[in-house]
């Protein structure tokens, strides 16, 4: 999760790194104005913890895609042989059960995070 506020100047996002999970625990840990200057324009403003929001981190969903592509194509690589070995329904039913391991992975991050973006966004300060 990634929380920001657009410059009051030209519009550009200014990221705030913190892992704050809604606005009461980001004042406490650096006040209700927060002092952020725009990469893009240098302006500097105090911002309030109103004017943050959160939105879900482009990286953290690359993330989980790459585990999510790389960790089946990798499990399904190495059970292929086992496919032709087995002639029970169960094991075969049991190898597509491993296989999906890396979607339910790639979907709780997902989830989670998306889940926090909620949490932030809806609990206002005040
Ligand atoms: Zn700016």
């Amino acid at each position: 999760m990634k929380i920001y506020t657009k410059c009051a100047k030209c519009r550009s996002e200014i990221v705030l790194k913190t892992n704050a999970s809604d606005r009461f625990v980001l004042a406490k840990k650096i006040g209700e104005t927060i002092d952020l200057s725009c990469k893009s324009c240098g302006t500097n403003k105090k911002y309030h913890v109103k004017e943050m929001k959160a939105e879900e981190s482009k990286i953290v969903g690359f993330i989980s895609l790459l585990i999510f592509l790389g960790g089946t194509s990798g499990i399904f690589f190495y059970l292929w042989p086992y496919f032709f070995r087995t002639s029970y329904i169960y094991a075969i039913s049991a190898l597509i059960g491993v296989l999906t391991v890396p979607f339910l992975i790639y979907q709780a991050i997902n989830f989670g995070q998306s889940n926090k973006v909620k949490y932030f966004n809806a609990k206002q300060y005040g």
